[in-house]
């Protein structure tokens, strides 16, 4: 007798997903197609030198002991420079309330692990990032999408979103140059956000991977500066490479310590070798001069997109003009669908993550995400010629 390993497998296994492209039979990427999916620094931000350096340095001087397992809340003195680094940015917080994880990603799998049951209710902002989906349906819960604006989430829908039955378990947000949209949440609408996660009992989960790469308008700082019920996920994914997985959250005391029970549980502790590279790597201001100088790398390329968009997009479309992060937002004029023009850009070439992979109901959007920080000048010339064309023969 075989195994039946669909029968066997939990009725959660339904729900475990591809991040974006399960929607898609085929492939969208064939080998030279230009992609705009793109969410990461490109090839000559990445801190290749750097890092080697102080990875070798890191095996150099470490002790034998740091081969062992151990710091299963992370190394104290990567922990020490995030607070250190967060304060500097008006979030004072002590290293005693940061756990290290392996990206942001595995904050939020830890947080979904700790709060949610089947049926719980999570207030998502719609669009918002598919990877948390990705996780939160995993575990069975139900989506409270609440719609984002130029200024960020819609503070009348979060309010009714939270008085709405059963309560929701807690509202993951991206307040700073949001995935997929790049929108930050206005100064007014973040007070209004604490206030009434505090009213109404409502725990916020921050996550912040691109609060760091404003690139105008300066830094709009965290939702945990505002309140310190906040539990906030940070990374070096987007500051230094996604690769590292050198991530941390910062949450309050009382969880710190079940936290790093459930991390435990799932990968014992992150690579102390790596955490010690990355400190010494940021050694002497060394970051922030990384940050400095992707700061104007990333301007300019999202400049020279939004003068790519003008020129080649059809009339009645409308897109997001970010001061910060990766994305550019557009929307097509109503009726497109972007799940059908991406297969149509696919023919000639290019591609895009559609507006549907941001939304919990999967249905096809008039929207687009577009990412500007990995793709040369060239490629995004020709890319958005190409998208141009193929939307301006569908939209008339
Ligand atoms: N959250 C958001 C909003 C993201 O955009 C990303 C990366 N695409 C992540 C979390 C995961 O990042 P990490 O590499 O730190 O796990």
């Amino acid at each position: 007798m075989g195994i039946d390993w669909e029968r066997l497998q939990a009725r959660r296994a339904a729900n475990v997903r591809s991040s974006v492209t399960f929607k898609f039979g085929e492939p969208i990427e064939a080998p030279g197609t230009i992609s705009f999916a793109g969410g990461a620094p490109p090839a000559d931000c990445l801190p290749l030198a750097r890092m080697a350096e102080a990875t070798a340095r890191a095996w150099q001087t470490s002790d034998p002991s740091v081969m062992y397992y151990g710091e299963y809340q992370g190394h104290e003195p990567l922990r020490e420079l995030i607070a250190e680094r967060m304060g500097r940015r008006g979030t004072h917080i002590s290293p005693d309330e940061v756990l290290i994880t392996n990206g942001s990603q595995q904050g939020l799998e830890l947080i979904a692990k700790l709060f949610l049951e089947p049926g719980d209710r999570v207030i998502v902002e719609a669009p918002t990032y598919f990877g948390a989906l990705q996780i939160f349906e995993v575990y069975e819960s139900e989506f409270v999408p609440v719609p984002v604006d130029a200024g960020g989430i819609v503070v009348e829908a979060l309010e009714a979103a939270l008085q709405s039955k059963p309560t929701p378990k807690f509202m993951y947000l991206i307040p700073t140059f949001q995935n997929p949209t790049g929108i930050a949440l206005d100064p007014t609408r973040r007070q209004q956000v604490i206030e009434l996660a505090r009213r109404y009992g409502v725990p916020i989960v921050e996550d912040d991977p691109y609060g760091e790469l404003w690139f105008r308008g300066g830094d709009h700082g965290t939702l945990r500066q505002l309140g310190p019920e906040v539990i906030y996920l940070g990374t070096f994914s987007k500051t230094m490479a996604p690769a590292l997985r050198m991530g941390w959250m910062v949450a309050p005391s009382s969880l710190m310590t079940r936290f790093t029970f459930a991390k435990e549980g799932v990968d014992i502790q992150s690579d102390r070798i790596v955490q010690r590279a990355v400190v010494y790597a940021c050694e002497g201001g060394w970051l922030d001069e990384h940050i400095a100088e992707a700061r104007i790398e990333y301007r300019d390329r999202c400049d020279f997109m939004l003068e790519c968009l003008e020129r080649e997009m059809p009339r009645g479309t409308n897109w997001t003009e970010p001061d910060g992060g990766f994305f550019i937002w557009v929307t097509l004029p109503s009726g497109a669908n972007a799940d059908e023009l991406v297969k149509e850009c696919a023919q000639q070439g290019v591609s895009y993550n559609p507006g549907s992979c941001f939304y919990t109901d999967w249905e096809p959007k008039p929207t687009l995400r577009l990412g500007f920080s990995t793709l040369s000048r060239e490629e995004m010339r020709e890319g958005l010629k190409r998208m141009g064309a193929v939307f301006r023969q569908h939209l008339g």
